[in-house]
């Protein structure tokens, strides 16, 4: 990570893009803003192996790996490393108590037909309790600065792209609409080394995942090309986000070089993608659809078509580049606050997505943040009823606008 205090926009790298607006995120004060105070607060007592520094040599993707795997045994412990508790603990939930044991899992229950998103695989390595009570309770109301960071984000983004309102009529419409969103992405890829906002889909260890990635780059040495998976975050403060906000963000990189690499290994198993979402195949997208693929280059009628041009297509990229890269910038202006190029590691994305399966498929019962990461409580929306809270009875801390929160 390097760190820069510059108003003025970095200057392109060589052999990048020139970029004229950057992918802009805005916080959701639920996920990850509001951290900074009490991380602040309780870092000194962080393990020594949870890396909190910020470097920009080699050195420093080593750091991550070992922060890395660290924090995720961390993650996986219950309270005061025992058994874990669960919500059926909480005196508060007695009638929740009866339900959850003959409950579906949760991926049947909530993510029928969907598929998970990696937003779903990244929120419950931040905390699979609060996952879970936000599966069954329901988030908080979006609140006046999320409105706001929305408002913002729709602005900047329709400075770069002309969005265009397209009516769809069936779900094989809906995912005929992605499809061709990714092969227009593709070849804007190809033709210009850069692209943004690009959907991917992916079967990993027997689930279907989704996402949409702020960006890719292309970089071409001869007859070499390299594909560059880029996140940008945005920050209201002048400061870069605590250990475990990064953390998350790297793993949501890795996730989506795992969809890339897998889709461009020509491993998309469209009939089980057609069984699972429950698509006809063959039945004809409305004329919008028709109208829309014509008009980009690609005549198809039904959603086989579709599949057949998007195949074409992902088989002409090359794999993502090991090295990934988060962006922090200021929201203010726009300027660089720090960058976070890292290693991909496979090893560790594994675990962290079976792991994430486990609580998915209700394999076992949601672990809380690990004991080290208890500040992320206070600003919890279940702190008063969640076992795991060391001061449930004390008020929730105040809360700003700061990182910003992926949604893909
Ligand atoms: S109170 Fe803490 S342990 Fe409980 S759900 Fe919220 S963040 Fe997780």
């Amino acid at each position: 990570m390097t760190e820069s205090t510059q108003n003025s926009p970095p200057k392109p790298r060589p052999q990048e893009v020139t970029i004229p607006t950057i992918p802009i995120e805005y916080v959701s004060d639920e996920d990850m803003a509001i951290i900074e105070a009490a991380y602040a607060a309780t870092r000194s007592s962080l393990s020594s192996s949870i890396s909190s520094s910020i470097c920009s040599t080699s050195s420093r993707f080593q750091t991550n790996t070992r922060s890395i795997q660290s924090i995720t045994l961390l993650s996986k412990r219950g309270l005061n490393g025992s058994s874990e508790l669960d919500i059926e603990d909480s005196g508060h939930l007695k009638n929740t108590q009866k339900r959850s044991r003959v409950a579906q899992p949760f991926l049947h229950r909530f993510r029928r037909k969907r598929g998970l998103s990696v937003t779903d695989i990244t929120d419950t390595e931040w905390c699979e309790k609060q996952m879970e009570f936000t599966l069954r309770f329901g988030k908080r109301k979006i609140s006046k600065a999320m409105k706001a960071g929305r408002a913002r984000h729709v602005k900047l983004e329709e400075e770069v792209f002309k969005k265009l309102k397209v009516r769809v009529q069936s779900v094989e419409d809906t995912w005929a609409l992605k499809f061709i969103d990714f092969i227009t992405g593709a070849n804007q890829l190809l033709f210009e080394g850069l692209t943004r906002e690009l959907p991917l889909i992916g079967f990993v260890e027997g689930v279907w995942v989704v996402g949409v990635i702020d960006e890719v780059r292309m970089t071409e040495n001869g007859s070499d090309r390299n594909s560059i998976l880029v996140d940008t975050k945005t920050r209201a403060r002048h400061s870069l986000p605590a250990e475990p906000q990064r953390r998350k963000g790297r793993l949501q990189l890795m996730c989506y070089k795992y969809l890339w690499d897998t889709l461009v290994a020509d491993s998309f198993p469209s009939r089980l993608f057609f069984d699972f979402f429950s698509l006809n195949h063959n039945s004809i997208l409305s004329e919008n659809i028709r109208e829309k693929a014509a008009n980009s280059g690609f005549p198809a009628k039904t959603l086989n078509d579709m599949i057949g041009y998007y195949r074409n297509t992902y088989r002409m990229l090359p794999p993502a580049q090991d090295q990934l890269l988060l962006r922090y910038e200021l929201q203010k202006d726009q300027s660089v606050l720090g960058e976070d190029q890292f290693a991909y590691d496979p090893d560790w994305l594994k675990k962290q997505i079976r792991g994430s399966l486990e609580f998915w498929l209700g394999e076992r019962d949601a672990s809380y943040t690990p004991e080290e990461e208890r500040w992320k409580c206070r600003h919890c929306q279940f702190r008063s009823i969640c076992p795991g809270n060391p001061n449930p009875n004390s008020p929730r801390s105040s809360s700003s606008s700061d990182d910003s929160s992926p949604s893909s």
